[in-house]
């Protein structure tokens, strides 16, 4: 794991400045000029299906479009994220990754053909988060149109396994494995559909379990009296719901899932039960997972005090099915930027908790945001999403991420 570490602000040149530069105008110039290219590249990607933990074909497709746009050391790791690197003038240490994850929720077999209607796009995943992919190839051809050579390296990184149990797999091996990992000074994440003016600069850590309690079961009439796994989970599920819970940080516990027993004349030997855990802080998830296993522990105990264990006791097994660390990225020179760059379009920024791969960093104290890829779409993770790449509404959107990219990464504005 990596020291938490600061992010010293680059200085020269202000992000006010580098907005109103030439080379800044260059590349959002060039981001116009090759919109058809980026609408061409999001058709061709989102057709290449990346069903959760089968990114495979996806990634070596993205690998080619990295080979393409002529960044250096491409490479896929161990669990399939991408990256490749755009070197910078060599006056830098630092290294800026710019990412956006390869999965979608769909599972294998949906059909991903994009229908095409205008510059209304649809398909599964067109939006979450293939756009994301496609938007940072734009990225690089604009820099390179630009002729723009920033000062620290720029990582761009395709990750695996964002979305549900993926459980940020792809992020989590990249901060844990990677050459890269102490060089990163930022991570800038593109995701959507949000809104162009969102700045998710917080990160919502969540634990999410499969709890199952399991006893010697019997016959409802002749048996009864004996320890019942029913009331354990019912105990647990009333227990959670009675926590008082804060709302600043938003800390929140659902029990989602119950199942068990299999017939209405038998006591049942085995219920389980899904929880979910959440907080926008770390230590207030801590704080909720103690409380929650000490709720479990008792229920367990109560109901095996209560009733006969002549046949058999309750016994309880806590499964972790989903660990998203908390974080935040505190108020810095990587959130000003964004905020700038959002109403240099004319847009109020708006701040953020959400749980994206940007969770991983701010959990490391790496600094972290995750931007829209600036435009709109909606019904995301639905067979109907859906994605408008109207140039007059797309590029204004384009251009806050690559804004805060070369904000973070620096560029001779006078060159
Ligand atoms: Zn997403």
């Amino acid at each position: 794991m990596s020291k938490p570490r600061t992010f010293v602000p680059s200085g020269e040149p202000s992000i006010r400045a580098l907005l109103a530069s030439a080379p800044f105008k260059a590349a959002t110039d060039a981001l116009a000029e090759t919109h058809a290219r980026f609408i061409g590249e999001l058709i061709m990607l989102t057709e290449v299906p990346a069903p959760p933990f089968k990114e495979e074909r996806r990634g070596s497709a993205y690998r080619g479009l990295l080979e393409a746009a002529n960044l250096e050391e491409i490479a896929i790791d161990a669990v399939g994220n991408v990256t490749g690197l755009r070197r910078g003038n060599g006056r830098g240490e630092r290294l800026i990754a710019i990412s956006a994850h390869l999965d979608t929720v769909f599972p294998e077999g949906t059909d991903v053909t994009v229908r095409r209607d205008g510059y209304r796009l649809a398909a599964p995943g067109v939006g979450d988060n293939t756009r994301g992919l496609a938007t940072i190839l734009a990225y690089l051809r604009a820099l390179d149109a630009a002729e723009i050579r920033t000062r620290d390296d720029i990582l761009v990184l395709a990750t695996v396994g964002e979305e549900g149990e993926g459980d940020l797999r792809g992020m989590r091996h990249f901060f844990t494995e990677s050459v890269y990992r102490d060089r990163i000074a930022a991570l800038i994440c593109l995701d959507g559909p949000t809104p162009a003016n969102t700045i998710v600069s917080g990160g919502t850590g969540s634990k999410r379990y499969r709890v199952t309690f399991r006893g010697p079961g019997g016959h409802s009439f002749a048996d009864h009296g004996i320890v019942n796994p029913m009331i354990a989970a019912a105990r647990t599920v009333v227990e959670l719901g009675l926590l008082s819970l804060p709302d600043d940080p938003k800390t929140t516990c659902s029990s989602t899932v119950i199942e068990g027993g299999n017939s209405v004349n038998a006591i049942p030997a085995e219920v389980s039960l899904m929880v979910d855990l959440r907080s926008n802080s770390p230590s207030e998830l801590v704080d909720l997972d103690a409380r929650f296993h000490g709720i479990v522990l008792q229920s367990c105990h109560v109901e095996n005090d209560s009733r006969s264990i002549e046949k058999g006791a309750i016994a309880v097994e806590i499964l972790l099915i989903g660990d998203r660390p908390a974080g935040e990225t505190a108020a810095g020179e990587l959130t000003r930027c964004a905020k700038a760059a959002i109403e240099a379009i004319g847009e109020t920024p708006v701040f953020g908790s959400f749980s994206t791969d940007a969770n991983v960093a701010m959990s490391l104290g790496i600094p972290a945001v995750t931007l829209s890829w600036g435009g709109q779409g909606g019904n995301a993770h639905a067979l109907s999403e859906w994605t408008d790449v109207n140039p007059e509404r797309s590029l204004p959107g384009m251009s806050v991420g690559l804004a805060v990219l070369l904000a973070c990464a620096g560029v001779d504005i006078d060159q």
